[in-house]
């Protein structure tokens, strides 16, 4: 079985090959990502494989059908990327990895707003140039604060748990609210609008759909307590970033921690140092002393690459054998 994984970084490649040796498979690795113009390197191929920042609209599906391309394999959580009803048409299975390492991100998360409300990432700087002032670095306990989560599914049950750690409390909001989950006291569902009017702290942890588009924006922020430190380590388009932008500049938002970002395909996973950035939101974000960017690094742990290569060749070897897989996203 021959896979055409696009996209590849050196650090995909140990836990691949292991997992496909395992599994009488061969992996040809191209750093190029998916896309109408780079779908015919998958000739030959039975099986795609993409990440997040791959394109599989309607038009590379087409292709991919053409190739005889079987399976299209997500080596990720997150569907956005993919014409999921175009690809049922084309009889083509999209297999994905609903959970990898929840932790992974929900310790990514954490890091962010430590590093961002205690000024970790000013200190560095300051110390390695042997600058010991503590002048502007006062933070904030997060003991006793209020932290607003936006879905509460994998991800946002293991940032509820290290959230409840520190002593915080939480109000979540989701579509589908988990009853076992609402204690009544220091864990409890409350609508969007009392989540956003309460919350010192907003992270995000639903997936991006149609519903959940800029579920920050202008509007939302409006109605957030002044000072509120914004959180998303989920999908870029969460956010409105122009809307985000405009209320830190405001002295609104007091702070925001991005590992995800909306345009983050044509500039995150590369070294685009030396180059001159032409997304001015992005570079303006930056800029400010109060928002941290990390480039969709969330996942990025020795667990979560290993349960990541496993259960990606395993989805393959599942459908090959049985013509179904418990993990097909479908519709
Ligand atoms: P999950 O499916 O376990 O949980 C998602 C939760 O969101 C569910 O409880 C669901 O009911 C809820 N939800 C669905 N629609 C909603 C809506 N309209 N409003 C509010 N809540 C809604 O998924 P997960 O494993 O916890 O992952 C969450 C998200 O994290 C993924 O969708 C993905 O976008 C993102 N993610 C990011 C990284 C990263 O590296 N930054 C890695 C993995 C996943």
């Amino acid at each position: 079985m021959k896979i055409a994984f696009f996209d590849a970084k050196p650090y995909d490649r140990p836990s691949f090959d292991a997992f496909a040796a395992e599994r009488d498979m061969t992996i040809k690795y191209y750093e190029t990502k998916l896309n109408e113009d780079t779908a015919g390197l998958a000739a030959g191929a039975d099986a795609v494989c993409v990440f997040v920042n791959d394109t599989v609209n309607a038009a590379v599906i087409d292709r991919l059908a053409e190739l005889s391309v079987k399976v299209i394999l997500l080596r990720c959580a997150g569907f956005n990327n993919v014409d999921i009803r175009h690809a049922k048409e084309k009889k083509i299975p999209v297999l994905r990895v609903p959970a990898y390492s929840p932790y992974a991100v929900a310790e990514h998360t954490m890091a962010l707003l430590l590093t961002s409300i205690r000024r970790i990432h000013k200190a560095f700087l300051r110390t390695r140039d042997y600058n010991f002032s503590l002048s502007g670095l006062t933070g904030f306990d997060l003991h006793g604060r209020t932290v607003g989560v936006i879905g509460t599914g994998r991800i946002g049950r293991a940032f509820i748990n290290i959230c409840r750690g520190f002593g915080m409390n939480v109000l979540c909001y989701d579509k589908f609210p988990a009853p076992d989950l609402d204690n009544g006291d220091t864990i409890r569902y409350v609508t969007l609008d009392e989540l956003f009017a309460q919350s010192d702290i907003i992270s995000l942890h639903c997936p991006l759909t149609e519903e959940t588009y800029h579920i920050i924006d202008e509007v939302s922020l409006a109605k957030c307590k002044r000072r509120v430190v914004i959180l998303n380590t989920s999908r870029g388009a969460l956010v409105d970033a122009e809307a985000l932008l405009a209320a830190i500049k405001d002295r609104h938002v007091g702070a925001a921690c991005l590992d995800v970002y909306e345009e983050e395909s044509d500039v995150f996973f590369e070294d685009n140092s030396g180059h001159i950035l032409d997304d001015d939101t992005l570079a303006r974000l930056i800029s400010m002393p109060n928002v941290i960017v990390t480039s969709h690094q969330a996942f990025l742990t020795e667990e979560a690459l290993s349960n990541i290569a496993d259960t990606t060749t395993a989805n393959l070897a599942e459908y090959l054998k049985n013509g179904t897989c418990a993990n097909e996203v479908s519709i």
